[in-house]
């Protein structure tokens, strides 16, 4: 039994960890993972952890030693397989561990695709250490590389590779990249870097199956009949919560576990954080939405465990998100869905631009492309919600922080 049992030793489990200790709590506390290793950074796996620019050890979230200097017990390689939320009771291997109090921090796993050959052993998902390790492992063997999927992990893989000199295709189903998070600006923006750099980047590519050879991925067949030869495969096309034994033991949910401003779940005593948690956001305007952060991850751990502490601190955090892909480094403020109005601030031949994005006048997110000023300053714009001059938010020569209404 421990008075804080914490599933998931990802992001959002690790924050929530070091907020108990560091707001003082001194019961016991469990952490169950089950990968191997302790909490590492996630988005280096197809960043400088993929382009072999940081170590393993660079990217752990703490040094290993951090742990047991805290009294938090790692359970690790365990998979907790079922909860009875009356009992407080999990299941973790063979094992049965009870709790007072229940932090849900399992994120999600990558969707994978469902035609056929997508089980070949070159078909990769980039979620762990593990997937990553395993690509890693090939590289110097292969020469042809398809990535399905044009969001920010496909888009970001594709980068990487394609310096590593590989030849990459990059297939995304939608008539543009970054459909589902950004504007368009932004989508044809990133969709000409990849082909200045040799990607072969096709929109409105609809694949059909994966041809498989002595268990090997050999070529993607598309629908129109094409053949695209391939030495491996990378799918990139989202998450499924991971929240099978949860909503197994009655708690409320769909796409994710719903959670109160406490992330607190329907059921007694048990949280919900991260990518698995679905929570209503002021910043998508009060729409129930699931966020795939760092920022979330954190921000939502820590509002979980104030509550634990006896602090009633409603989750009210302004989203914020990074991708780096060649030399680009794109900061992201807010959230730009249901969006009626975008504005380019900056020239994005210059390489360094904003895009902003309106609701009936009010600034609701800036995507920022090599600058760092317009994101660090947007951002009380967003938090306001005023409406600013437009003329001035569109001239980048008026630092944003002096746009007034
Ligand atoms: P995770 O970090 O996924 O941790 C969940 C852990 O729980 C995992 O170890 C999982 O294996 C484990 N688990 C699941 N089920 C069980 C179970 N039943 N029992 C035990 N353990 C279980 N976000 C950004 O903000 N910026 C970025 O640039 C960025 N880049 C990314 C790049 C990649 C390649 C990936 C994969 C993600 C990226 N993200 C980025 C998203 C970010 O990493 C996630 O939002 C964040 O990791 C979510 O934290 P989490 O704790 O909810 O989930």
């Amino acid at each position: 039994h421990y008075d804080v049992v914490i599933v998931g030793a990802g992001h959002a489990g690790a924050q929530a960890a070091i907020s108990l200790r560091q707001l003082g709590f001194e019961g016991s506390v469990a952490m169950i993972g089950d990968e191997k290793d302790p909490p590492y950074e996630r988005p280096p796996l197809s960043k400088e952890y993929f382009a072999g620019d940081k170590s393993f050890d660079r990217i752990l979230i703490r040094p290993a030693s951090f742990w047991a200097e805290r009294n938090i017990d790692m359970l690790l390689g365990r998979r907790v397989k079922t909860v009875d939320a009356q009992a407080h009771v999990l299941t973790a291997g063979d094992e049965q561990i009870g709790y007072g109090k229940l932090i849900w921090a399992t994120g999600g796993s990558p969707r994978m695709l469902t035609c056929n050959g997508a089980d070949a052993s070159n078909v990769h998902a980039v979620r762990r250490r593990d997937d990553v390790d395993a690509m890693m492992a090939k590289l110097d063997q292969i020469n042809h590389v398809t990535v399905i999927g044009g969001g920010y992990i496909g888009l970001e893989a594709a980068a990487v590779l394609s310096k590593f000199g590989k030849k990459v295709v990059l297939l995304e189903a939608l008539d543009r990249v970054l459909a589902r998070v950004a504007g368009e600006e932004l989508s044809r923006f990133y969709e000409a870097e990849h082909r200045a750099h040799g990607v072969d980047l096709r929109t409105g590519a609809k694949m059909d199956c994966i041809e498989v050879r002595d268990g090997k991925a050999t070529a993607v067949l598309m629908q129109d009949g094409e053949r695209i030869e391939t030495d491996m495969v990378i799918v990139g096309i989202g998450i499924i919560p991971e929240t099978g034994p949860l909503i197994a033991a009655g708690a409320a949910g769909g796409n994710g576990v719903d959670v109160d401003e406490y992330c607190r779940t329907s059921l007694p005593d048990i949280y919900a954080v991260g990518d698995c948690a679905s929570h209503a956001n002021r910043f998508a305007r009060g729409a129930q939405i699931r966020l795939e952060s760092v920022q979330n991850a954190n921000d939502q751990a820590k509002t979980a465990v104030a509550h634990i502490m006896g602090k009633e601190e409603a989750y009210d955090a302004v989203p914020w998100f990074w991708s780096n892909q060649y030399d680009l480094k794109l900061q992201t403020v807010g959230l730009s869905t249901g969006h009626d109005q975008t504005i380019l601030r900056g020239d994005p031949a210059t390489r360094s631009f904003s895009v902003l994005y309106l609701k009936a006048g009010k600034l609701i997110a800036l995507d920022c492309v090599n600058a760092v000023k317009d994101y660090v300053q947007g951002r009380a714009h967003v938090l306001s919600g005023a409406v600013l001059d437009q003329s001035q938010l569109a001239d980048s020569s008026i630092p944003l922080k002096e746009v007034g209404l």
